[in-house]
């Protein structure tokens, strides 16, 4: 970066600077109904305009230091300083001389012998913000209108592309740039050679955003936390966060960031009210302000997209996780808080849902609630203080949030969801019993068994607002928020998965794992059986039958009877 930096500036000086004075072109500015010509160039696909000229048909007062390479233009009520080679603009308030703002430039301010020159397509935004004005800036004309409208707005177009991300040599010809016939040609002078070449229209402020490492961030709020994401344009290393009394500090290093786009981040205003990006040297610090409190933080990269994810979680959620660890440890006194009295069965669909339909049209929503009933009777029956909650007792449409809800309600020490498997082609050979955990989906054939479930919210109202999509940023949040369950949940699914396997009537696929909503919503260790496969001829009929759904309800029942015996001695530990 420093290199390229040099490179441009010994370009500008071995090539630019002699066209300045030879061979200038210039921009036409529209003001007050006058139009007056500034010296102007075009420069690997940037178009410079100098800043005296454009402040003088402005009539903004400037102030010139020759021995500091710096230059003070007063605008409104603010004042902009810049500095020669240097892509930082200090905004000023001209009353109190006070920094109100430190605005980055992609590229740096230009200055020939007689003035300063300015990138346009980046300078237009700023400027329009603090002059509080309309700009029009073509940039294939290239033309600057102002106009006072009540709302500043600033608009770049015409084309103009970089001619490369490197420096060019002096030698490079006109081919060098791919013509795109595609696209309205606009023409950009190559400013090394001299020479004119079609390119395609683009609009150079996007473009120039690449110029950031970190080029903007999102605010989400979620139920446990909030979440902000970085974009990021390169891979990002030894970043750190600081949670202080109301703020969230955030350092980066060798990271530059997009100052301006960051400071017109809109926050979510319930948990994050501010946001302030400062580049320091080679540093990226952020720093939030905070309306809420947040007991702890923590960034991960977004494998996917190289992304920072950034979470704040809530003092609430973690309290209660603490609290549930801690409890786990503790001598008998607490510890019937945390007692296995209360175990959860949610059989999977119901009403107007009738989950997957077997070879012969049987519904799953039945079946399962075939296995659950079964299972809570034993349950009952043969662990006395325990209580047997059930999501649905009869053929009901219970939305999935609800379960969860009614699961947290009873208090439950566990939660097992029940369904049954199919596959999309019918009738087919797949066969097995398969228990899930939560996490994100590891295969394929997992994530799309989740989906399947998942589906049922598009039966739900207003499913979109309710539930948020269970992607890698949900998960991080999920998985903190269950940290207390999630190895009770593995041996939980173990367990079934060593009870089915040792039966000579279904066999075990294992322990997967998948992003089920329903268990999202459980604040207990918590397990999601898909019984056997309805697509399958045998496993249907086994399935539906009395001895088929007895005979899982014994095998659940064995593994949650050796969970609990588990889970007892846990708390006793
Ligand atoms: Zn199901």
């Amino acid at each position: 970066m420093r290199q390229r930096r040099l490179l441009l500036t010994l370009l500008f000086l071995l090539c630019a600077a002699p066209r300045l004075t030879a061979d200038v072109t210039s921009m036409s500015v529209v003001y007050k109904g006058k139009t007056v010509s500034i010296p102007a160039f075009q420069h690997k696909g940037v178009l410079y305009a100098s800043l005296d000229e454009l402040a003088a048909a402005m009539s903004f007062k400037t102030y010139v230091n020759n021995a500091s390479h710096k230059i003070e233009v007063r605008i409104a009520d603010t004042r902009l300083k810049m500095t020669d080679n240097n892509p930082f603009i200090v905004v000023l308030s001209h009353k109190d001389n006070v920094t109100t703002e430190v605005f980055q430039l992609p590229i740096e301010v230009m200055r020939s012998d007689v003035a300063f020159y300015m990138p346009m397509a980046s300078f237009v935004p700023l400027l329009s913000r603090v002059w509080k004005k309309s700009l029009l800036l073509d940039q294939s004309t290239p033309r600057l209108t102002v106009t006072t409208t009540s709302q500043p707005v600033a608009r770049v177009t015409g084309g103009l592309v970089p001619t490369s991300g490197q420096p060019s040599s002096a030698g490079e010809t006109a081919s060098a740039n791919q013509p795109d016939a595609s696209s309205v040609p606009a023409t950009v002078t190559n400013a090394s050679t001299g020479s004119e070449t079609l390119a395609p229209t683009t609009d150079i402020a996007v473009e120039a955003k690449s110029a950031y490492d970190i080029t903007r961030l999102t605010v989400d709020t979620r139920k446990n936390g909030t979440l902000i994401r970085l974009h990021a344009q390169k891979p990002l290393k030894g970043f750190e966060g600081e949670l202080k009394e109301g703020s969230y500090v955030v350092t980066i290093p060798n990271a530059t960031v997009d100052i301006n786009e960051l400071r017109q981040t809109p926050t979510d205003g319930i948990s994050i009210t501010g946001v302030t990006a400062e580049q320091l040297g080679p540093n990226t610090r952020l720093t939030f302000t905070l309306k809420e409190t947040f007991t702890s933080e923590k960034i991960s990269r977004d494998v996917r997209t190289g992304d920072l994810l950034l979470s704040l979680f809530r003092k609430v959620e973690v309290a209660k996780i603490l609290k549930n660890e801690q409890s786990s440890k503790q001598q008998d006194g607490s510890r019937s808080k945390w007692k296995l009295d209360c175990i959860v069965i949610d059989p999977g669909h119901g009403g107007r849902d009738p989950g997957a339909i077997g070879v012969t049209g049987v519904k799953e929503k039945n079946i399962v609630l075939g296995v659950a009933l079964k299972l809570g009777k034993l349950i009952e029956r043969k662990m006395p203080g325990v209580k047997v909650v059930y999501t649905r007792k009869d053929d009901t449409f219970i939305p999935l949030d609800k379960r969860g809800q009614i699961a947290n309600a009873a208090e439950g020490k566990l939660f097992i969801s029940i369904h049954c498997n199919s596959t999309e082609k019918k009738p087919s050979s797949a066969r097995g019993f398969e228990v899930y955990i939560l996490r994100p989906g590891r295969t394929e054939e997992a994530i799309r068994i989740a989906e399947f479930e998942n589906s049922v919210i598009k039966l739900e109202k207003d499913y979109e607002k309710r539930y948020a999509k269970l992607d890698n940023e949900s998960f991080i949040l999920i998985n903190m928020a269950q940290s207390a369950y999630v190895r009770y949940s593995e041996r939980c699914a173990e367990l079934m998965h060593e009870q089915v396997k040792g039966s000579n009537q279904i066999r075990s696929r294992g322990v997967m794992q998948a992003g089920f909503y329903v268990l999202v919503g459980a604040s207990m260790p918590s397990v999601l059986v898909e019984s056997g496969f309805l697509s399958n001829r045998k496993e249907e009929q086994f399935l539906s039958s009395r001895f088929g759904q007895q005979h899982l309800a014994n095998l659940f029942y064995t593994a949650i009877e050796d969970y609990a015996k588990e889970y007892q001695k846990s708390l006793k530990d």
